[in-house]
């Protein structure tokens, strides 16, 4: 069984009487252990491909399914559940919380998901290189820091699948190397990644490649 399944997702968005076909018949797979990433130009549907995938959006046509269990056109409360049993997501923005210090973020998201583990915490916020950031809020960090310590949350629960968007956008080379060391020992664990990026260095890291243009996969 496939950890994730997308079959002909289509999104349309429309601004007054324009319409934009943000994804077109997009089907893929993730297996278990596996490093996905998906790479197009800017407005290629990435960002609305990861967040159709995780149920953050609802396709409008097409379906997802995450360890054998349908998510699309299900409750709110149905897609919230296979989302927390199945994801951690990074979005490219607005992954954390802004009362709550880096650590107490990570925390967070550990104790949502019925899994908290103080003594995971310090190491976590190490291997993204945030340790000496634990205490500070998220007003408080540069973009990078703030891309690994939303990386850092969503890595809390180690995830069955992790959904990242553009996790290595504002990060310099050797911060990007940890990363990347994040998502190989995912797959030596059996845990699934798919990643949107722009990076050459993280795609050539993936078992596979999606490439997105116009909202349609270029290489299948
Ligand atoms: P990428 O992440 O590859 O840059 P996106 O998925 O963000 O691409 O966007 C794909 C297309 O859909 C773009 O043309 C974008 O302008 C459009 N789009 C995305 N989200 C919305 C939205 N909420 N409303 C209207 N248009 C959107
Ligand atoms: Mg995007």
């Amino acid at each position: 069984m496939h950890a994730l399944d997308a079959h002909e997702l289509y999104r349309f968005f429309h601004i007054g009487d324009d319409e934009t076909a943000a994804l077109r018949g997009v089907s893929l797979h993730v297996s278990p252990g596996e490093i996905v990433a998906v790479t197009g130009p800017s407005g290629s549907g990435k960002s609305t491909l990861l967040a159709c995938v995780t149920g953050l959006d609802e396709p409008d046509g097409g379906h997802v399914e995450v360890a054998g269990a349908r998510l699309t056109r299900r409750s709110q409360a149905c897609r919230a559940r296979l989302r927390a049993a199945n994801f951690g997501i990074l979005l490219q923005s607005g992954n954390l919380f802004p009362h709550l210090s880096v650590e107490q973020n990570v925390r967070f998201q550990m104790l949502l998901a019925g899994k908290p583990d103080e003594n995971r915490i310090a190491p976590l916020l190490d291997s993204v290189g945030l340790a000496h950031r634990a205490r500070a809020f998220p007003t408080e960090l540069s973009g990078g820091e703030t891309a690994r310590a939303g990386l850092a949350a969503a890595l809390a629960c180690d995830p069955p699948i992790l959904v990242a968007d553009e996790p290595t956008a504002e990060v310099d080379r050797d911060t990007e190397a940890g990363l990347i060391a994040h998502f190989e020992a995912r797959r030596a664990a059996g845990l699934s990644t798919f990643i949107a990026t722009h990076s050459r260095a993280l795609a050539q890291r993936a078992d596979r490649i999606v490439r997105l243009k116009d909202g349609r996969i270029e290489n299948e």
